[in-house]
């Protein structure tokens, strides 16, 4: 029966691989838990838009003798269909990161450059609510990695800043070297995560309360996808904030020392 093929496979390879056995099983488990989450979130976030842009588009029919109309209501649906390729762009980039590989052949990255590149990325909207970004970096820092992925790791904290903070504040993003690895923090002075939700923020589709900030748009998976870059290249990131008065994130990767041959050895440290 069942019993005794149990007992003749457990007998002799002992306990402890037998543990070792189950905790595998629990792993598997729990990932295709979290794979079947993910795709009812995933389909759960695409209706909202679809349905948003499905009935501005029945207005839009409706309305074709009142042309002011039908240019609201155009405009609406280009900030749904916008919305909605974001949300597909982010699904695609997690997917890709979801596994936690290390980068296959990792490029030299100069950080000043990264950071310029994810400013850039936001400053539409950091214009729009008169937010100076200042970027403080120490020079001739480096990276190993992907371009893209650090890049939009970056991107996302800054854009998180920027949503997160009142007209007229204003966002840091510094880079220094600390103990062999170089931290880029993005710090804001904006609405904070109340202490009791920080520990969520990471997981993929959590928004501290969504209705309080319904209007910057966004899909929940920002950070989850900061989290993975940070594990697929060796860091991490953490985040330090207070209610009512900032958040700071900062993203620690492993520093890359790109010393060329001809370029003097650094002086002896006492
Ligand atoms: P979202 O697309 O909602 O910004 P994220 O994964 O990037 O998704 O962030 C998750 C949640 O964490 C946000 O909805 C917001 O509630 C909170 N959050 C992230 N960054 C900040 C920040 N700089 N200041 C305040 N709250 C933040």
């Amino acid at each position: 029966g069942p019993a005794r093929h149990v007992t003749a496979r457990v007998a002799p390879i002992g306990p402890r691989l037998v543990l070792a056995l189950v905790e595998d099983r629990t792993r598997e488990r729990r990932i295709e838990e979290v794979r079947r989450d993910f795709v009812a979130n995933v389909s759960h976030e695409l209706k909202t838009p679809v349905g948003a842009i499905r009935l501005l588009a029945e207005a839009v029919h409706d309305a074709a003798d009142d042309p002011e109309a039908v240019q609201r209501f155009a405009d609406r649906m280009l900030t749904e269909s916008d919305r909605l390729t974001h949300l597909v762009q982010q699904v695609i980039e997690l997917s890709r990161l979801q596994g936690d590989e290390p980068v296959e052949s990792p490029d030299p990255l100069d950080i000043e450059h990264i950071i310029g590149v994810a400013i850039d990325t936001s400053s539409i909207d950091a214009d729009a609510k008169a937010i100076q970004v200042v970027a403080e970096t120490e020079p001739g820092l480096a990276v190993l990695g992907s371009e893209e992925q650090v890049t939009a790791a970056v991107a996302n904290l800054v854009a998180n800043a920027v949503a997160y903070s009142e007209p007229s504040s204003k966002v840091l993003v510094r880079a220094r070297s600390v103990e062999g690895f170089v931290e880029i923090s993005v710090v804001d002075q904006g609405i904070g995560i109340p202490s009791d939700e920080i520990d969520r923020i990471f997981e993929r589709f959590y928004r501290v309360d969504p209705a309080r900030h319904r209007s910057t748009g966004g899909t929940g998976l920002g950070l989850s996808i900061v989290k993975h870059v940070a594990a697929t290249h060796g860091g991490d990131v953490r985040v330090w904030s207070v209610e009512g008065q900032g958040s700071t994130f900062t993203l620690s990767l492993p520093q890359h020392q790109h010393r060329t041959l001809d370029e003097a050895p650094p002086a002896p440290v006492d």
